[in-house]
């Protein structure tokens, strides 16, 4: 059988068809629903009306993103966008895919600070996820982000305008911090690179070949280096009591804690993901 691309229905059926054995089922799925949404049907139309028809030129743009899907291009480059918390981010080849994970971070901030007032700063910011996600959900905060990426930066800008979002967001190496300085910082939040380069061996080809590498990793031999160039940031610009957290590598929660704690952090917390892993790190600035 081959399936023409008529219906909002034949989507899926239409991937199910080309992908079958490539992708798993749920892959898929979740590629239907991000094409959807690119073509911004309605739910009314998703849902109750599956019947909807599909243009021509939708239907050739699906087959070619489909055909793409087939070289291992991740969705979100094909079609330029994904969904991040209830953010439409635009990403391309100089910014990372915001993950699930990074949600999460998102989440517990939000929920952590609840009716905040003040400023909060996100260190390598790239598509500027987190700092839209935070200023839309977080009404009260004035947000910046940084990034060292000119090309990553401009990506961020669009999708602060696409999402009506607030924030500032400027070009700064976080490893040569004198170049940023903004005093007063109430919370600092950052999911820089943490990978270690021999991690690489177990990570997705489709991760590997796509995604910007100076995004992902660090050298073996520094694995914490991007945290410690936030901690002497941190030490300058955070108020007292400030809180800071951090995505971190699964295998590292033991080491960040200890860092944390001799910067002098209290109320150090440890906190895993939807997965069990140990993935974030939280605490507040005491001296
Ligand atoms: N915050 C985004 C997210 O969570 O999806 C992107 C996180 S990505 C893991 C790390 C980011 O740090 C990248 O955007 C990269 O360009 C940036 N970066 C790498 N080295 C940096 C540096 N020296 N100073 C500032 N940003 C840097
Ligand atoms: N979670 C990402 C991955 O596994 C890594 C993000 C990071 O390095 N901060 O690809």
């Amino acid at each position: 059988m081959v399936v023409k691309i008529q219906t909002i229905r034949d989507i899926k059926l239409y991937l199910r068809e080309e992908l079958n054995g490539l992708y798993p089922e749920t892959e898929i799925i979740a590629f239907t629903n991000l094409i959807k949404t690119k073509f911004r049907f309605t739910k009314l139309q998703m849902f109750s009306f599956p019947e909807s028809p599909v243009t021509g030129k939708q239907a050739a743009e699906i087959a070619r993103i489909c055909m793409e899907l087939k070289t291992g291009r991740p969705i979100q480059y094909i079609i330029g966008e994904t969904r991040f918390y209830n953010c439409t981010i635009k990403v391309n080849s100089s910014t990372l895919i915001p993950r699930p994970e990074t949600e999460e971070l998102v989440d517990l901030i939000i929920k952590e600070n609840r009716g905040f007032t003040g400023s909060l700063l996100d260190i390598g910011t790239g598509s500027g996820a987190i700092a839209i996600a935070l200023a839309i959900n977080m009404p009260g905060s004035a947000v910046t982000g940084t990034d060292i990426s000119d090309p990553a930066l401009d990506i961020a800008r669009e999708n602060a305008v696409l999402n009506k979002a607030s924030v500032t967001f400027t070009m700064s190496d976080m490893l040569n911090s004198g170049i940023l300085i903004l005093p007063g910082t109430d919370i600092i939040v950052s999911n820089p690179p943490y990978v270690r380069e021999s991690e690489k061996s177990r990570m997705e080809k489709n991760v590997l070949d796509f995604e910007p590498h100076s995004a992902l990793f660090v050298p073996d031999a520094e694995p914490l280096k991007f945290y410690k160039a936030i901690l002497e940031i941190a030490q300058r610009i955070l108020v007292m009591h400030g809180k800071i957290y951090f995505e971190i590598n699964e295998t590292l929660g033991k080491e960040m804690s200890d860092m944390l704690a001799s910067e002098g952090y209290s109320e150090i917390r440890v906190i895993n993901d939807i997965n069990g892993k140990e993935r974030f790190v939280t605490g507040i600035k005491n001296d």
